[in-house]
């Protein structure tokens, strides 16, 4: 099992700030920006297109629940990515996606 699907069956502690059915929502193990969650779903997918190609409605809510909590946060602007592949920085090989915000994002990043 993967780590991240350790973290949705809890056999690994997270600081969880959202969940729904599909969806788990946490806080970054080594935060880049003040806010920086990972939104996954529940369920193992590679990468972010694996997860279209194989669940696009589920693509769909991750970026909603992204939107939401930067909503609640009140972040006046943020950022999305998806790494996808190691040379992009792809450490974990379930498909996740990085809420940043809270400061000032340069672009483009490195
Ligand atoms: P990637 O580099 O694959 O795009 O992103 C993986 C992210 O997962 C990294 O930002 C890393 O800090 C985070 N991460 C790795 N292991 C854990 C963990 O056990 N718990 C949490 N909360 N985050 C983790
Ligand atoms: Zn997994």
């Amino acid at each position: 099992m993967c780590i991240f699907c350790k973290i949705v069956a809890r056999e690994i502690p997270a600081d969880i700030v959202f969940e729904s059915i599909n969806v788990l929502a946490f806080n970054d193990i080594s935060p880049q920006a003040p806010t920086h969650v990972l939104v996954i779903p529940k369920w193992h997918h590679e990468n972010a297109a694996e997860l279209a190609a194989q669940a696009p409605g589920l693509l769909a809510e991750i970026v909603s629940v992204a939107d939401q909590i930067a909503k609640e946060r009140e972040l006046d602007g943020y950022r999305l990515a998806f790494n996808t592949g190691e040379s992009a920085g792809q450490t974990v090989f379930h498909a996740h996606l990085h809420l940043l915000g809270g400061r000032a994002l340069g672009w483009p990043p490195g």
